[in-house]
């Protein structure tokens, strides 16, 4: 370095004026410098800002899926969402309004709020509440039609808003709206009032549009829920109440009676014969009759309110049983009496017209055994039912502890017979049919009996009614079918025209495969099918649809006798008795018990042999105990008789005897 300096007035270009336009410049780009920087620090700052806002509201968004997803009603779910956006936006108020039942184009308070507790609001909430908001109407309506958030920085002003005065009595300046939208329907809304004016937040306006989303889903979900409570509670059928809701109705009544000190009656109805009923006019006629019966059960209870009942709920508790909750009724056997009355009027369907009868069961719960349950008390009034029903059609009866004893004694009695059949209990004893005109044995019946390890041997009447019930009479029916044509192939060598009668029940024939049972009897046994007779009774017989006529006729044609069993004692009608495929009438035991001296039992005995021979049929008497009876009946023209003058029950080694002795005369 030369170490030379340089003064200014020896160089022209360095003067005062340079130096200072030098400094000004530098000044200026050190100001703009600055500014640059501040700008940039500011810019910094928006974004943090921007970035901190759009956090909160993304958080926003994400504590409204969270929580409303988590509520378990779509009360709660508003209540929750209310909640997020007032924290959030520091807005005071909240109000949700959800679409009316009744008319979907309008929208009502769902009485959802979120208010400080200092009261300051109520002017608004005493306005909104009663309101209905129709589709383009006020804030709400605006909202709805347009399916978007609607702002409005100045309520005081803004025509669309419609509670100016109540708004304004509580000092709320500003408000927005979001719709809650199920696949773009609004149904519901949701408003919110500020006591400071806020301009339309572009933002907040976006986040709200996704909020409404989200609550639509949880309403959506709701509704869902909603559609699958009301299927699980109430009968498809009828509308009615189901068994679930009847038991929880019924436990609430029971818990407000006891609080009262009040009487809570159940009422059990069963329509009388529904099932035949059902068989003949076909399942859909079936069901067209239970819902107008459904109808007319609560027509009918809405009058019998006029005979003091406090409240009332009826149910459909299965098939053709209902139940009627009455709730401090003083007289339930003149709501029963007048009920009953009311359901035998004719019912009017599509074509024609039906008459039914109910039998009515009662139980009542008082505040005296608090321990009754509602499962009880419907167990107790369905037992009362069920004594009704024994005593015939359109009867009425009181549960009593007697029903009880009853019900447990059926009970044990379908464990024994369960038993039983494992244990192979059950034995045959046959009673000879013969010949009227030579008193030859040319059968028999097989009647089953039990043998009991405790009580020794039980009749058929004691068991098979059970057995029927229970379902075991298929297993007993068939093993009785099996041993009865064994038996009668072996007899055949001593009687080639020996024909075995067994009894079948309408249980069994319900079973589709009772014809193939019955030829595999056969088959097994090698009985020709011309030496077996099915007994069933008329009403069997008549409960059958055709397709079970039709069964019974396809094996009458391969051969097998059918018997119409204690004939007098059903339906006897003769135009039925012209469709059934029957070979052989067997006159009841109690047309036979008072011959010869009576008449009339005569008369009729009489008469069912010249029937029985018109439609082609043989004809047997059965109860034939006296030598005059056997007389009178072969004057009558009876082919065949059974009963103790032939013979007892016996076991077949005792007939097998006979028969051989027979044969050697
Ligand atoms: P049912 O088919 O009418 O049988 C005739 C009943 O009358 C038998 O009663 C028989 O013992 C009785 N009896 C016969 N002759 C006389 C008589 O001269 N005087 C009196 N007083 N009674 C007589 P049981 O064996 O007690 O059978 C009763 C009913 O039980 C039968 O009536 C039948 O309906 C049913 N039953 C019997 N065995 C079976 C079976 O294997 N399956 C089904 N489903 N029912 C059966
Ligand atoms: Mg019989
Ligand atoms: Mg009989």
């Amino acid at each position: 370095m030369s170490g030379r300096v340089v003064r200014p007035e020896q160089c022209p270009d360095t003067s005062v004026e340079v130096l200072q336009r030098r400094l000004e410049r530098e000044r200026g780009a050190r100001l703009e410098a600055e500014a640059i920087a501040e700008r940039a620090t500011r810019e910094l700052y928006d974004t943090v800002q921007q970035l901190t806002r759009s956090t909160r509201l993304a958080e926003l968004l994400g504590e409204v899926a969270v929580r409303a997803n988590e509520a378990s009603s779509v009360e709660e779910a508003m209540r929750t969402v209310l909640d997020s956006v007032c924290h959030y936006t520091g807005w005071p108020v909240g109000h949700a309004l959800i679409r009316s039942a009744d008319d979907p184009d309008t929208l009502v308070s769902l009485g959802v709020w979120r208010l400080p507790e200092t009261g300051e609001f109520a002017a608004l909430r005493a306005a909104s509440e009663p309101q209905v908001f129709r589709s383009g109407w006020g804030l709400p309506g605006h909202t709805m039609r347009l399916g978007r958030p609607v702002w409005i920085a100045d309520l005081l002003t803004e025509p669309l808003f419609r509670r100016q005065e109540a708004a304004g009595r509580c000092g709320l300046v500003s408000a927005f709206a979001l719709p809650i939208l199920v696949r773009n329907e609004t149904h519901g809304v949701l408003e919110f009032f500020s006591a400071i004016a806020q301009q339309p937040d572009a933002e907040l306006i976006r986040v709200a549009g996704f909020v409404g989303v989200q609550l639509g889903r949880v309403l959506e979900r709701q509704q869902a829920e909603d559609r699958l409570r009301r299927l699980a509670l109430y009968d498809s059928l009828t509308g009615l109440p189901n068994r679930l809701l009847l038991m929880d109705r019924l436990q609430s009544t029971l818990s407000r009676a006891w609080r009262l000190g009040a009487r809570v009656d159940l009422l059990y109805l069963d329509v009388d014969d529904f099932k035949t009923i059902n068989d003949s006019l076909g399942h859909t006629a079936g069901d067209g009759l239970l819902v107008a019966f459904a109808a007319r059960l609560q027509q009918a209870l809405h009058d019998c309110v006029g005979l003091a009942v406090a409240d009332s709920t009826v149910a459909r508790v299965e098939g053709d049983e209902f139940a009627v909750i009455l709730e401090d009724c003083p007289d339930p056997r003149a709501v029963a009496t007048r009920l009953e009355e009311l359901l035998s009027r004719p019912l009017t369907l599509a074509d024609g017209e039906a008459f039914l009868s109910v039998s009515v069961g009662s139980a009542h719960a008082s505040d005296a055994d608090r321990h009754t349950t509602g499962e009880s008390l419907v167990a107790r009034a369905h037992l009362a039912m069920d004594e009704a029903k024994r005593k015939g059609k359109g009867h009425f009866e009181t549960f009593e502890p007697r029903l009880y004893e009853r019900a447990h004694r059926r009970h044990q009695l379908g464990e024994e017979l369960h038993r039983a059949v494992v244990a192979r209990e059950f034995e045959i004893a046959y009673q000879p049919v013969a010949r009227l005109a030579d008193d030859r044995h040319i059968g028999a019946e097989a009647l089953v009996r039990w043998r009991h390890p405790r009580t020794g041997l039980v009749l058929p009447g004691d068991f098979i009614a059970r057995a029927e019930e229970t379902g075991l009479i298929v297993t007993i029916g068939s093993w009785v079918l099996e041993q009865a044509c064994r038996q009668a192939a072996a007899w055949r060598a001593t009687e080639p025209e020996f024909t075995i009668a067994v009894n079948v029940s309408g249980r069994q024939l319900r079973e589709g495969s009772f014809p193939d049972m019955v030829r595999a009897a056969l088959a097994d046994a090698g009985l020709p099918p011309q030496n077996l007779c099915l007994e069933m009774t008329e009403s069997i017989l008549m409960e059958r649809d055709d397709a079970g006529i039709a069964m019974l006729c396809e094996l009458r044609n391969e051969g097998v006798h059918l018997a119409i069993d204690d004939f007098g004692t059903g339906y006897s009608s003769l135009s039925a008795l012209r469709r059934l495929p029957a070979d052989q009438l067997k006159i009841d035991r109690s047309f036979v018990s008072s011959l010869p001296e009576d008449d009339d039992a005569g008369t009729i005995a009489w008469a069912v042999v010249r029937l029985g021979h018109t439609l082609g049929m043989s004809v047997l008497a059965e109860g034939v105990e006296t030598v005059q009876q056997r007389k009178a009946l072969l004057g009558f023209g009876c082919d065949h008789a059974q009963g103790w003058l032939f013979g007892r029950p016996m076991p077949a080694a005792e007939l097998g005897q006979a028969l051989v002795q027979a044969a050697g005369r």
